[in-house]
């Protein structure tokens, strides 16, 4: 039996110029929502809501044909794009921008926090495409910076969460005020009846390009829950992180508490976190960012709102240290990791009691998430220490320590090396290579309100595995930051703090 021959760029009807840019950006085969969309942006007329999570390449679907049909010899604007977060729209506005080719369409990219001087002088030019966040595209329109009675697409990006995140009002307000003829392009992770009322205000006769269920959640991501009491989260965050050799990672949390709490607590295991919510400032929020991006910190512990638009491809790991109110927002948070054809790994903390609504997100999803087993004490210690000695191997190779050695002398003269180095290790280390400092996390059986969700239980418990089952470290140790989960996520290495 013989595959069916992938569709490809060129069947969608993309010009060579176009086509050119797209093998140059590396894109071998148009995903699903791309081969949907593209021809019916191309050759219909009709509007077009697109089914679709970030991460399915929904913005080349859209952006391809754009710079396709826009007329770039006129200076008006012609297409604005909507998006719920600053981030998303710089992304989408670079994700456009990089396909372009010799006289394409022009884009620029407005939002709350830029200056507004730079924008206006942006705006002056009459890009063909204007990206921006419902807010500020709202200032710009009402100050008639920028018109839209040429306006021939108009794109919602992420609907769904633009309407979570309250815009419904500038929304309908900037529809409003393009012309009748546009072309609406809606895309959204999910069709609830709010998205489903601007539909059936302000969109035509519409086509719809649906992205399953099944390839919806993206099959590069493996699905994982652990069952745990609240207590013991943390150590089993931690456990989870000391079993990787690499972890770049977002953790969820639902309140901006939570998330400092977190950060603190990795932070103090020289783990090197980063807290991001509602309240860091703009300017702080992108040396965050850049910061992760760059991977200079690999976990960034977040709260929904403030995780929006983030795309980072190396992603391996997203931590629902809270779970998140509906299954949407869970599709949105695990859509962070398994980009662009990467895998990636989406782990759920919930409680006894939370099981029956972790059911109840599988069945709607029509996912099944596994149940996943924390590694023993001994596996840990037999891995740290690995990976303790290749760290050593790479110093002593890499690294310059001529400083040090007449202090390593000097030491030596102070016992044998092997009570030297152990008792340098227990210094670095703490109890980090003790199994007894390891508690056993148990499985949290209580089900409690469990079954308001109509959850089947399928836990096994943990705890009947033996005595020894799952330990964590008490009061836990230095071990952190030097550590597999504390290398950068790119093959490089974190320098050891004292070793
Ligand atoms: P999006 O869903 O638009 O946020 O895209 C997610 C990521 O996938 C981006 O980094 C895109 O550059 C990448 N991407 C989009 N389409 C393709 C494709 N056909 N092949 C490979 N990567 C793609």
């Amino acid at each position: 039996m013989t595959d069916a021959p992938k569709t490809t760029f060129a069947d969608l009807g993309l010009s060579p110029d176009i086509l050119k840019s797209i093998e140059q950006k590396g894109f071998k085969h148009p995903s699903p929502i791309q081969a949907g969309v593209i021809p019916l942006l191309l050759t219909g007329n009709k509007d077009i809501i697109g089914q679709a999570q970030t991460g399915t390449g929904k913005t080349a679907a859209f952006a391809l044909p754009l710079l396709e049909r826009l007329d770039a010899s006129e200076k008006t604007t012609q297409a604005i794009i909507l998006a719920p977060t600053r981030e998303l729209a710089i992304q989408v506005a670079k994700e456009i921008g990089s396909f372009g080719v010799k006289n394409s369409p022009t884009v620029t990219v407005v939002y709350g926090g830029n200056p507004m001087r730079k924008e206006i002088d942006a705006l002056r030019k009459s890009p063909q495409i204007v990206v921006g966040t419902p807010g500020r595209m709202q200032h710009h329109i009402r100050n008639k910076k920028l018109r839209l009675d040429k306006i021939r697409y108009f794109v919602l990006d992420e609907a769904d969460e633009m309407l979570n995140f309250g815009f419904r009002e500038e929304i309908e307000e900037i529809l409003k005020m393009t012309p009748p003829k546009r072309r609406v392009l809606l895309f959204s992770a999910t069709m609830p009846r709010s998205i489903m009322s601007i539909v059936n205000n302000y969109m035509g006769d519409h086509d719809l390009v649906k992205v399953a269920a099944k390839e919806m959640t993206n099959t590069n991501i493996t699905q994982k829950y652990y069952c745990v009491k609240n207590k013991d989260k943390f150590e089993t965050l931690c456990r989870i992180m000391e079993d990787e050799e690499h972890f770049y990672a977002i953790v969820f949390c639902r309140t901006k508490s939570d998330t400092s709490h977190v950060a603190t607590q990795l932070s103090a295991k020289h783990l090197r976190a980063e807290a991001i919510h509602g309240d860091v400032d703009q300017h702080e929020r992108e040396k965050i960012l850049n910061r992760f991006k760059a991977g200079k910190t690999n976990i960034l512990v977040a709260t929904d709102v403030a995780a929006r638009g983030i795309d980072v491809s190396a992603l391996n790991f997203v931590i629902n240290y809270t779970l998140p109110e509906n299954y949407e927002i869970y599709t949105h948070r695990i859509g962070r990791t398994g980009r662009a054809g990467n895998k990636g790994t989406a782990i759920t903390f919930v409680n006894g009691s939370e099981v029956g609504r972790l059911r109840y997100f599988e069945k709607n999803l029509k996912v099944q998430m596994q149940k996943g087993t924390l590694p023993s004490p001994a596996e840990i210690i037999k891995k740290k220490k690995l990976h303790l000695v290749e760290r050593i191997e790479h110093i002593v190779n890499n690294e310059n320590i001529t400083a040090l050695r007449s202090m390593a002398k000097e030491l030596l003269e102070e016992g044998t090396a092997e009570e030297i180095i152990a008792s340098l290790l227990k210094d670095a280390y703490a109890k980090d290579f003790e199994i007894n400092e390891y508690q056993v996390i148990h499985e949290d059986k209580s089900r409690s309100g469990g079954g308001a969700y109509n959850g089947r239980n399928r836990g096994r418990g943990w705890g009947r595995h033996n005595s020894s089952g799952f330990r964590h470290r008490k009061g836990g140790g230095g071990f952190g930051g030097r550590r597999g989960g504390g290398r950068p996520p790119k093959g490089g290495r974190t320098r050891p703090n004292k070793v």
